[in-house]
Parts: structure tokens; sequence; C-alpha cells
């Protein structure tokens, strides 16, 4: 796949608030898109079939498998979600920055292809407040709660691999950090390279100076 814009992961456990801090930063970043993933997990309520998440079958999810159509898949929570690469491709040639909101598995895969990645992991401020926030948002069935609970060490123990970290903890301040990751990343020294070329390119030779 040829990158020509950039690519960015956050990853974080249920609950710690990726999804809402992901709408803020899509309104105050202009030139970045979110991927919106495939799943095999039933919709919530409220949500809408290509915005969310395009809802699939878990035949179509493996017939997407076995066509190579996924960047990245995992089965996550015991369901399957992955990123469609002719989504990001369209994006990219759009000349859109692209967003995506996977889970640890898929960052770690997404990585692996991607060294030049963006990768930011939410963490929550104890897990006390994580439990409180999966409960109060209110949309999943306890038992699927406590399995997203399970999961957070395992989660949390492959923050390390992901090049920043923000707390969640109060919202509007989450959510300035996270944008100001966003508008810098541009601006590391590898992706400036071409244009020090370029500048260099302009600059007549010495020798040529000299007369
Ligand atoms: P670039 O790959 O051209 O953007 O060069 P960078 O200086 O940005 O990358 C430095 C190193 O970080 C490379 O060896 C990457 O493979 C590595 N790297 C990329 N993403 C991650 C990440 O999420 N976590 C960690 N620990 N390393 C990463
Ligand atoms: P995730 O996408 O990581 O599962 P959500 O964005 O759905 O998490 O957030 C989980 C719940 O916590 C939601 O009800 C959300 O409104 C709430 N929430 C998110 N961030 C904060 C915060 N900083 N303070 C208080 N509540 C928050
Ligand atoms: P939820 O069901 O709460 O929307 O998401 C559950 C988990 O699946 C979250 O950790 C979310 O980041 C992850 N997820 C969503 N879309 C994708 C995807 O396309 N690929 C991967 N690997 N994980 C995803």
């Amino acid at each position: 796949m040829s990158s020509k814009g950039e690519l960015y992961v956050i990853a974080a456990p249920s609950g710690a608030g990726k999804t809402s801090l992901m709408r803020g930063l899509l309104k105050r970043c202009p030139r970045l898109s979110l991927s919106v993933s495939d799943t095999t997990r039933p919709a919530r309520a409220g949500e809408v079939d290509g915005e969310q998440y395009h809802f699939v079958s878990v035949e179509e999810f493996k017939a997407g498998i076995e066509a190579g159509d996924y960047l990245e898949y995992a089965e996550v929570y015991g369901n399957f979600y992955g990123t469609r690469r002719d989504r990001v491709e369209a994006l990219w040639a759009a000349g859109r920055d692209v967003l995506l909101e996977i889970d640890v598995q898929g960052a770690r895969s997404v990585r692996a292809q991607f060294p030049g990645l963006c990768s930011m992991f939410i963490l929550p401020p104890s897990m006390k407040i994580l439990a409180e926030r999966l409960k109060g948002r209110g949309s999943d069935a306890p038992e699927v709660i406590e399995r997203r609970l399970g999961e957070a060490r395992a989660e949390l123990e492959a923050c390390g691999d992901f090049r920043w970290m923000v707390v969640n903890d109060d919202f509007d301040t989450a959510l300035e950090e996270l944008t100001s990751i966003v508008k810098v990343w541009p601006l590391r020294r590898a992706r400036q390279a071409k244009r020090v070329t370029r500048l260099l390119d302009e600059i007549p030779a010495r020798d040529t100076m000299k007369d």
C-alpha cells in the first residue's frame, strides 16, 4: 500500500474514552478522517450501519479475510473487527490523514506494516473509574462488561509499544493533549526530509557561485 497521508492509531481498554475523544479529535483536526471498521458484533442501540461500523455477518467477514481485504483484523471480546485496505487507500487518495480506532492486536499488526505510524494509547485514571464508565455508558450487558474489564490487564500490558500515552481523567485536557500529538506528528524530521532536499536543490552548487 502506498501511504501518502499520515496514519494514526488510537487504542485503549474498553471504556477508557477513546470513542468520545476520537469524535472530539476529528472535529479539531480537519485533515483527519476515521476509517470505519467492519465488525461482526451486533449494533448497539443508536448505532447506524456505516457510521460507527459496517456491521457484517461472520460469513462475510471470513470471506473478506480469505480475499485479503483486511489491512488488519482481530477477534476482540468474542467478535471480529477489521480495517479494510480499500477504505484506508481511498482516504489517502483523497488527501486525508487516516485515524484507526482499533485494539492492541490490530495496532501491533499495523505497526509492523507501517513503521512511520503514530500510535496513541489512552489510559483510564484508575480501574475503579474504568468500571464505572463502562457501567455508566449503559450500552453493554453486565456479562459483556465483565468480559471487557477482564481483558483490560492484557491491553494495559501492551501499552509500552505505543509512542504516546494520554490519561483520560479530565476530558478536555486529554482531548487537548491528543490534538497536540496529531498536529505535531507531521513535523517530525523523517517526514520533512524531502522538503529539505528540495530546498537544497534550489541552492546553486558552490563553484558556480564563485564567479
Ligand atoms: P519513521 O519510521 O521514518 O517515521 O522514523 P521514526 O524516527 O519516526 O521511527 C523510529 C523507530 O520507531 C522505528 O524503528 C520504528 O519502527 C519504531 N516505531 C514505530 N512505531 C512504533 C511504536 O508504536 N512503538 C514503538 N516502540 N516503536 C515504534
Ligand atoms: P471507549 O470507546 O474507549 O469504550 P467511550 O468513549 O465509550 O469509551 O467512553 C466510556 C464512557 O465514559 C462513556 O459513557 C463516556 O461518555 C464516558 N467518558 C469518557 N471520557 C470521560 C471523562 N474524561 N470523564 C468522565 N466520563 C468520561
Ligand atoms: P466496541 O465494540 O466497544 O466498539 O469495540 C471493541 C474493541 O474493538 C475496541 O478495542 C476497538 O478499538 C476494537 N476495534 C474496533 N474496530 C476495530 C478494527 O477494525 N480492528 C481491530 N483490530 N480492532 C477494532
